[in-house]
Parts: structure tokens; C-alpha cells; sequence
């Protein structure tokens, strides 16, 4: 996937504000925040979307939801937070590249736009 950006920017080539990372996962700022806490989780394969996951994938989606609560949590946020990720066009899905949005910091509108 060579033209796919966060597998650019998992593997170091176009740079980021990283939260965390390991071997599976890493955890980066987003470059255009819509709350005052705004991370990405980004599994380092490439897996276009949530529609590609597996049960196989189970752990690692167990460890994301657990890195989402630590980021919010030593962030300071205590008030709650959310976790989204975007499915294809109607979606909202801008990067073909499976991401969760970890959002904080302010009273979040439901049901979204
Ligand atoms: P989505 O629209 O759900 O696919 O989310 C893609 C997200 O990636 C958006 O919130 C963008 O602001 C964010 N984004 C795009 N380019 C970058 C980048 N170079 N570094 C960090 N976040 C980015
Ligand atoms: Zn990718």
C-alpha cells in the first residue's frame, strides 16, 4: 500500500504527532482536531475499513478500546469521551486506511451529522 497515508505514516514516512505505538497499533494526533482531544488509533496493517474486520482481529481491537479510555485518561479527560470509526462514503470515511477517532474535551452532539 504504497500511496496509502497512514500506512506512510505508520511506518515513519510522513511524520506525525505520535501517542503511542507498538507493534500492532499507533496512536497519533489528528492534523485538523474537531475536539479539544482528538487522537487516531490506526492498526499498522492495512485493512481498508471496520467492513474488512474479522474475528480474528478481536484482540487487537480489544487492545485499541483499551489504549482509547489510557489516552483520554492521562489526557486529563474525565467527563467521557467517544470512539468512532467511519465506514466508505455515506460514512464519512476520508483515509482507506482503518482508523478510530478518540474524541474528548467537550460535549459531543448526538445523533452526529
Ligand atoms: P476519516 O475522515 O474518518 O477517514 O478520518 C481521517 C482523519 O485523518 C481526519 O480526521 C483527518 O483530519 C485526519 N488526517 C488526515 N491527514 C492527516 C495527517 N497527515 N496526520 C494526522 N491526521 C490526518
Ligand atoms: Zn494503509
Amino acid at each position: 500500500m504504497h500511496d496509502c497515508l497512514f500506512c506512510k505514516i505508520a511506518r515513519g514516512n510522513v511524520p506525525s504527532e505520535i501517542l503511542y505505538q507498538d507493534d500492532e497499533i499507533i496512536a497519533i494526533k489528528d492534523i485538523a482536531p474537531k475536539a479539544p482531544f482528538h487522537a487516531l488509533i490506526i492498526p499498522r496493517a492495512h485493512v481498508e475499513s471496520a467492513a474488512q474486520l474479522t474475528p480474528d482481529e478481536g484482540a487487537v481491537l480489544g487492545g485499541i478500546f483499551a489504549l482509547a479510555a489510557r489516552l483520554v485518561r492521562e489526557a486529563g479527560y474525565s467527563d467521557g469521551y467517544r470512539v468512532v470509526t467511519n465506514v466508505g462514503a455515506h460514512g464519512g470515511q476520508s483515509v482507506a486506511h482503518l482508523h478510530f477517532h478518540v474524541l474528548a474535551g467537550r460535549q459531543l452532539a448526538w445523533p452526529p451529522g
